[in-house]
């Protein structure tokens, strides 16, 4: 482990999708808290915004490390390698108290949105958002836990509550989100269950078919006819990872009876007006998933060793640091899995 330095340089995101380079002090782990060195963080489509308007906070919600240093209290041995979670949830309040830790009440900051986040060179947490990792998985590796089978496991068992027999699945939106559900639903679901994807992105959709989905380009055909087309009729599941009010609607008029919608991108909205005779006929359920509870990583991890390479296909690109503004023109083109910065 190198000496921790007192100062290091960082990316900083100017706004109009420039990305500088500034100083920034390296923080002391308070009581309860970690300092991570990181060692990976992977891009998202989340931080389009922050890419856009600029942020004075270093983003990168998709992090993992080793913990370089540790504060008064905190057990976590330095050198540990792990991923780190992205919200500082309280541990206390009604939803921590059930595990659903990604609906804490009494949140403290979002890692990499309002606290610094795993662009920069080190990221400084509390301990309960650290998850550590065998050192059997690399760190690149560490960060599918998240953001890919973190939130797309979690997308399933937001559906399994209400839906026991799970035979079909509609994904529209193949970019990383879109990926890792196709992925979780093949390793929670079983590898036969045809899931069908649609983008308007060929690679995307070559990516998705490598993995074993099945492939429908929305701009030449519609969700029905794409289905149709690879002899599936209606979905009893759909997983939005578009984020689009049409496709949201169009995906909602194909359920099947007891079908189900979950809703993982934001943005968009949804008009269930027309369908509603219907949504009450088949006993469809609308269920929005947002991100996942903490205590899902061990059984993913899990997961990940068990099919680590099917898993690492969706990884398509790896950068340095130093290359992180070409990293972030590449991804927003499309033509990406999953986009890491390693250090
Ligand atoms: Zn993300
Ligand atoms: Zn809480």
């Amino acid at each position: 482990m190198n000496a921790i330095p007192q100062e290091v340089t960082v990316p900083h995101f100017v706004g109009g999708g420039r990305i500088v380079t500034t100083a920034k002090p390296v923080p002391q782990p308070g009581a309860g808290q970690l300092l991570i060195e990181v060692k990976a963080n992977a891009l998202c489509g989340s931080e389009r915004g922050q890419f856009r308007d600029g942020t004075p906070v270093t983003p990168g919600h998709e992090a993992a490390g080793v913990v370089a240093a540790a504060g008064p209290g905190a057990t976590t041995r330095v050198g540990t390698p792990g991923a780190i979670f992205l919200m500082d949830f309280c541990g206390e309040c009604r939803s921590c108290a059930l595990g659903h830790t990604n609906q804490c009440l009494a949140k403290r900051g979002d890692m990499g949105f309002n606290r610094d986040g795993g662009y920069g060179v080190y990221e400084l947490v509390h301990e309960s958002l650290f998850f550590p990792t065998p050192s059997d998985v690399t760190p690149t590796e560490a960060t599918l836990l998240l953001d890919i089978m973190g939130t797309g496991g979690h997308a399933i068992r937001r559906a399994s509550l209400v839906h026991k027999d799970i035979q079909s699945v509609l994904i529209p939106g193949a970019g990383p989100i879109g990926l890792g559900l196709l992925a979780m639903v093949k390793l929670m679901l079983g590898k036969d269950i045809p899931v069908v994807l649609s983008d308007v992105v060929p690679y995307r959709l070559e990516l998705a078919e490598k993995m074993g989905g099945l492939p429908v380009l929305a701009t030449e055909m519609s969700l029905a006819e794409g289905m149709k087309r690879h002899g599936l009729e209606l979905p009893d599941v759909v997983f939005d990872a578009a984020g689009q009010e049409r496709v949201r609607d169009e995906s909602m008029a194909l359920l099947a009876h007891r079908g189900v919608l979950v809703s993982v991108a934001h943005g968009g909205g949804l008009t269930i007006k027309n369908l509603y005779a219907d949504f009450v006929f088949r006993e469809m359920t609308l269920i929005g998933s947002e991100y996942f509870s903490y205590n899902e990583l061990p059984g993913n991890l899990e997961l990940l060793r068990a099919h680590r390479d099917y898993l690492n296909q969706i990884i398509t690109h790896r950068f340095g640091v130093g290359e992180i503004q070409h990293a972030f023109e590449l991804f927003f083109e499309g033509n990406t899995g999953k986009v890491i910065i390693e250090q």
